[in-house]
């Protein structure tokens, strides 16, 4: 049995964070500059109400400038794709956040098209996507990119690694898979229609699961040995009217046989704010034409 080691994602985000912080302020001492990040919400969903006002909270206490900007549900693209021109334009924000999903009426793809590449801090435009997977300069999408920093933290050395990645959406599986190809992993990406995916699984030092299904992969999917990143966060009903969060790995039976795992919550989820202050404030550098800050 393997003493399986937790990887602390809340601990690694607060000392990205607290980088981040610091060198926000030499900015701002050495050069005037006080990154600016804008989120923009469309609607009322609950649960991106919370994640808007909890990015807005870390930008502040990052010392950058919050802004925040609210359209109803009913909004047209049109007056979306208005605000994204004006905000392009804005000199004081330097990161612009269309918080997802966005109502139906309103094309995604547009409006991530519409973003300036050089404020897009989520990195899904596609000129940000090119840098990621051609190896030019980009800004990485956050949730992945938290990811491959805890795989740093876990194990420095990827090279020649043997890499599944369970999901392939724009957001995390994509993206995860150009990092890891980028360092030089042998990359898997596995999604609903691979077949014999335990046996695919069970090939991986490194697994990382973004396929938004609970408890999807099971202690006898693991390689002993194997590091897991669990990037799925499900909520399960329990008896009495109550609820849990859960990622995509059954984590109990992980326990004794991956050598490291990031629990849920308290793993990805953390990494993934502090990496969008991480990239609003390199955004904020770039765009001037400044370094890039060694952080992250
Ligand atoms: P998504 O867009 O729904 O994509 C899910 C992917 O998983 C798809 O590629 C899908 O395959 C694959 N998949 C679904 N069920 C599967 C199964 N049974 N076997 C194999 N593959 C399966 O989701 P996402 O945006 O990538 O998010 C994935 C999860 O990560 C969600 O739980 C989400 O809440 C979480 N998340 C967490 C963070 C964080 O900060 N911690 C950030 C982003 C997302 P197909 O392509 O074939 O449909």
């Amino acid at each position: 049995m393997l003493d399986t080691k937790l990887i602390d994602g809340k601990a690694h985000a607060a000392k990205l964070r607290s980088d981040v912080a610091a060198r926000a302020a030499a900015l701002k001492a050495e050069r005037g500059i006080v990154p600016g990040l804008c989120t923009v919400l469309v609607g009322d969903d609950p649960a991106s109400q919370i994640y808007v006002r909890s990015k807005g909270k870390a930008s502040i206490e990052a010392g950058f400038a919050s802004f925040e900007e609210k359209l109803s549900a009913q909004s047209g693209e049109a007056e979306l794709l208005t605000l994204i021109a004006r905000l392009n334009r804005d000199d004081r924000v330097d990161g612009i956040l269309v918080q997802l999903p966005l109502p139906s009426q309103i094309n995604r793809q547009s409006v991530i098209d519409a973003i300036d590449p050089e404020k897009d801090v989520d990195g899904f435009h596609a000129q940000n996507v090119g840098g990621l997977w051609s190896g030019g300069p980009a800004l990485i999408p956050c949730t992945p990119y938290g990811c491959l920093l805890l795989l740093h933290a876990t194990q420095p050395k990827l090279s020649g690694v043997e890499a599944v990645i369970i999901g392939r959406s724009n957001l995390v599986g994509k993206p995860m898979a150009a990092l890891l190809l980028r360092e030089d992993c042998t990359v898997t990406l596995a999604h609903s229609k691979s077949r014999a995916l335990p046996a695919i699984a069970r090939r991986a030092d490194i697994l990382v699961v973004a396929a938004g299904h609970a408890e999807l992969v099971r202690g006898d999917w693991l390689k002993p040995g194997a590091v897991v990143i669990d990037v799925g966060i499900n909520r399960i009903d329990l008896p009495g009217g109550k609820s849990r969060i859960v990622g995509d790995v059954a984590f109990a039976e992980a326990q004794g046989i991956a050598a490291a795992i990031t629990p849920v919550p308290g793993g990805v989820g953390p990494m993934t704010i502090a990496c969008l202050l991480r990239n609003t404030l390199l955004a904020a550098c770039l765009r001037r034409g400044l370094p890039a800050p060694p952080i992250g």
